[in-house]
């Protein structure tokens, strides 16, 4: 998908009614080159599955790895295949927790591709049903992969947290992952704080939420603090963090938000930012070391004994 900027102008509030509208994208996958810098597509997000490959060089290898397991294996090595990519060149996998849209159970199964899949320590416990069979590590908060530091943070989100990444490549590059963010906090910001790029989460708009037909308690659910970020709260985040080249928007729900509101709320946002769908991959994303000077973080306030970059903005 081409990176898109929207000109600078004040939001309309969308109405409940609106027709999903159809994503405008170019499909031409640019050729990668094997000495080119990291690099991120999003394979598909969303509630019906999660997955996005980074791919990176070190020894004059080239590495790549799947954040989340969230669609088929068939799936997913077709669309690896669609970025000139095979399955086979999976080195590892990290998951940010074992909802179902983000661990498939055709991973399961006796005959899907079999690579490490690490996930945090908290999910370990849990990970006998939807990862039976995967070969799993636990991590804490810190792994060292080949080319590649990830520090991990766990997020409010439902019972067990999920995690969010900072990746930090041999090369000096640096990629924040966060998805399935409850809220905003100022250690989270501290934790993705200047990354060159940054894939965040923005799930609903909270208009088309509330008009939604979902039951009360699932409403609840996604906007009590412990279930997704809004438009506005993902862009409150970004414009804390300042990724410095780029941004991809993760996870939009299908029913209760529009790529073209998502952009509209992200238009304050000084780089380029992408949306990912559900559908499609996006165009391959470099994860270059920006020259722009380093984010200078704002000011955190903190309320009671958590500390806040700013309060959840909605409540149910
Ligand atoms: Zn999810």
């Amino acid at each position: 998908m081409t990176p898109t900027r929207l000109p600078r102008r004040q939001p309309t509030p969308p109405r409940a009614t609106d027709a999903p509208e159809p994503v405008m994208e170019r499909r031409i996958i640019e050729p990668i080159s094997p000495t080119a810098h990291p690099w991120i597509s999003v394979l598909a997000s969303g509630s019906s599955g999660n997955c996005s490959v980074i791919v990176w060089q070190d020894d004059h290898r080239t590495h790549a790895a799947l954040i989340d397991l969230g669609l088929s294996p068939r799936r997913t090595t077709r669309l690896l295949a669609s970025l000139g990519l095979s399955i086979d060149a999976v080195s590892f996998a990290l998951l940010t927790h074992l909802d179902s849209d983000h661990i498939h159970p055709g991973w399961s199964g006796p005959r899907s591709p079999r690579f490490p899949v690490h996930l945090h320590e908290s999910h370990a416990a849990r990970a006998s049903g939807p990862a039976r069979g995967l070969d799993l590590h636990a991590f804490s908060d810190r792994l060292t992969l080949p080319g590649l530091h990830a520090d991990a943070m766990l997020v409010s989100h439902d019972e067990l947290g999920a995690s969010s990444f900072r990746l930090r490549f041999a090369s000096g590059e640096h990629l924040g992952f966060a998805t399935d963010v409850g809220r905003v906090t100022a250690e989270l910001i501290d934790h993705l704080l200047g990354v060159d790029v940054l894939a965040l989460e923005s799930n609903y708009c909270p208009i088309l939420e509330h008009a939604s037909s979902r039951p009360d308690f699932l409403k609840r659910r996604i906007m009590g603090g412990s279930g997704h970020l809004s438009n506005e709260e993902s862009a409150r985040a970004a414009r804390a963090i300042g990724p410095r080249e780029h941004l991809i928007l993760l996870h939009l729900s299908r029913e209760c938000n529009r790529p073209s509101i998502a952009l509209e709320r992200h238009a304050a946002i000084d780089c380029p930012v992408t949306v990912s769908t559900h559908a499609e991959p996006t165009l391959p994303i470099h994860i270059r070391r920006s020259p722009r000077p380093p984010h200078h973080p704002q000011p955190v306030v903190r309320v009671g004994r958590q500390s806040m970059l700013f309060a959840h903005g909605v409540r149910a």
